[in-house]
């Protein structure tokens, strides 16, 4: 059991990273097929967030989108960057961009929420 799951916890991993965009549960569960079931997909991707490998994006369709994470370790996540989902190709990435936002005075910012739409670099080509 603690082999089977190990594998596949390496499978979702792999995926994450072969993927230049965010990836939803539903896409992942597509892509591993019936062998791997829905909550332990869920628990897999919940627990790679824990552990700084990747980061959740909530999408403006109400789902959670996952992207592996560049700069990031257990103890610190670095997410300060927007997503930006194309409604071409309807593909959802991290921007590299990092984002700088001053908040007023006297608050902390604990997690940055930024969500862009648009057309991506490949989209805008064709227009
Ligand atoms: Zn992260
Ligand atoms: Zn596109
Ligand atoms: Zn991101």
């Amino acid at each position: 059991m603690a082999k089977r799951n190990t594998i596949t916890k390496q499978l979702i991993l792999d995926s994450l990273k072969n993927s230049k965009t965010a990836v939803s549960q539903e896409i992942l569960q597509k892509e591993l097929g019936e062998a791997v079931d829905r909550a332990t997909i869920y628990r897999v991707l919940n627990s790679f967030c824990e552990d700084g490998i990747v980061h959740k994006i909530l999408g403006d369709d109400g789902k959670f989108y996952f992207a592996f994470c560049i700069n990031c370790s257990e103890k610190k996540h670095q997410h300060n960057h927007f997503h930006f989902k194309c409604l071409t190709c309807g593909k959802i990435e991290c921007l590299p961009n990092e984002v700088d936002v001053k908040l007023p005075e006297g608050y902390q910012s604990v997690t940055f929420n930024g969500f862009i739409s648009g057309y991506c670099k490949d989209c805008s080509k064709s227009f």
